[in-house]
């Protein structure tokens, strides 16, 4: 009994193919969740990595029926679903599609967030002459039963817009993404020397900040796999992108560590960065497995991992 996890794209923000980056890949984020012996597939996020999975679906899947699946949105940033208009199902009659994810604003379905891609402005297709049955589900916190023992329990991050982390459990394994998100952070001024400055507001702001990083922390806790974003090493996001709603490297594998979680994939690669420097970030921050508690490596776009 197992569930097989593939990569199909691990970039964050926009895809960035070429030589620099072909040892990790380029695509965005895209994850195969696969349950093979009771024949169930799960998609985390519709990146631009989609596009392949839809094309392996229908060499592989299709020769024993129609596509049936469940597609998982963390949110609707577009690195995050610009692969949908490119999924091949979707034009395959008796294909059928359940999509989930958070919506932001009120009056934005995520059929229209999702589907509003396939509009003659920015598609040829228009989401009305799609062959296949399409079903979406607007996602709030909590667990749903997608039937044959499997469950996904929904819990919101740290991220400018409304976005999901997944914790997918089956049989006692469980797999979970932590992605987009940064950790939560005081949001009253801490500095005494500011005129705006009020003791109780930035203690009171500093218990919620922690309480509320525990709380995620608790969600993903001893979990055998956590994809967790780690677009950023810590200085550059103390430098540049606090509250830009990503994580760094060293928050990522602490966050992990002291969760218990078995083995920890640092997720959506900033685009600047070239396989040389994950290489070499690796030796900084990746654990081999039987090394340490967790193991920690980079998240590679082709690879498969069986828990
Ligand atoms: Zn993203
Ligand atoms: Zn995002």
């Amino acid at each position: 009994m197992s569930i097989k996890v593939k990569f199909w794209g691990v970039r964050g923000s926009i895809p960035c193919p070429g030589p620099k980056t072909m040892k990790y890949g380029g695509n965005t984020a895209c994850i195969e969740i696969r349950f093979p012996e009771i024949n169930r597939l799960i998609i985390i996020d519709a990146g631009s990595g989609l596009r392949e999975l839809g094309n392996f679906m229908m060499a592989n899947d299709f020769k024993n029926g129609p596509i049936n699946t469940d597609i998982f949105l963390t949110h609707t940033h577009w690195d995050h679903i610009m692969g949908f208009p490119f999924f091949t199902p979707i034009y395959v009659p008796g294909s059928t599609l359940r999509v989930y994810g958070p919506v932001s604003f009120e009056g934005d379905t995520l059929e229209k967030v999702v589907g509003g891609q396939l509009t003659y402005r920015y598609f040829p297709v228009r989401q009305a002459e799609l062959a296949a049955q399409i079903e979406y589900f607007d996602l709030k916190e909590g667990e749903i039963d997608l039937g044959d023992g499997i469950t996904v329990t929904a819990k919101y991050l740290n991220h400018p817009l409304l976005c999901l982390g997944y914790r997918i459990a089956w049989r006692g394994k469980t797999v979970c993404t932590a992605y987009d998100t940064e950790p939560f952070r005081n949001v009253f001024c801490t500095d005494p020397e500011d005129p705006s400055y009020d003791e109780g507001m930035a203690s009171e702001g500093e218990l919620v900040a922690q309480e509320q990083n525990n709380v995620l922390e608790q969600f993903f806790s001893g979990v055998d796999l956590l994809v967790h974003d780690s677009q950023y090493t810590q200085e550059e996001y103390l430098a540049k992108f606090l509250g830009w709603g990503h994580s760094s490297f060293e928050h990522a594998v602490a966050t992990a560590e002291r969760a218990g979680v078995k083995a920890l994939a640092l997720f959506h690669h900033d685009p600047m960065r070239s396989d040389d420097q994950i290489d070499s970030l690796s030796k900084k921050y990746c654990v081999r497995a039987g090394e340490g508690d967790t193991e920690i490596f980079f998240a590679r776009e082709g690879a498969e991992r069986e828990i």
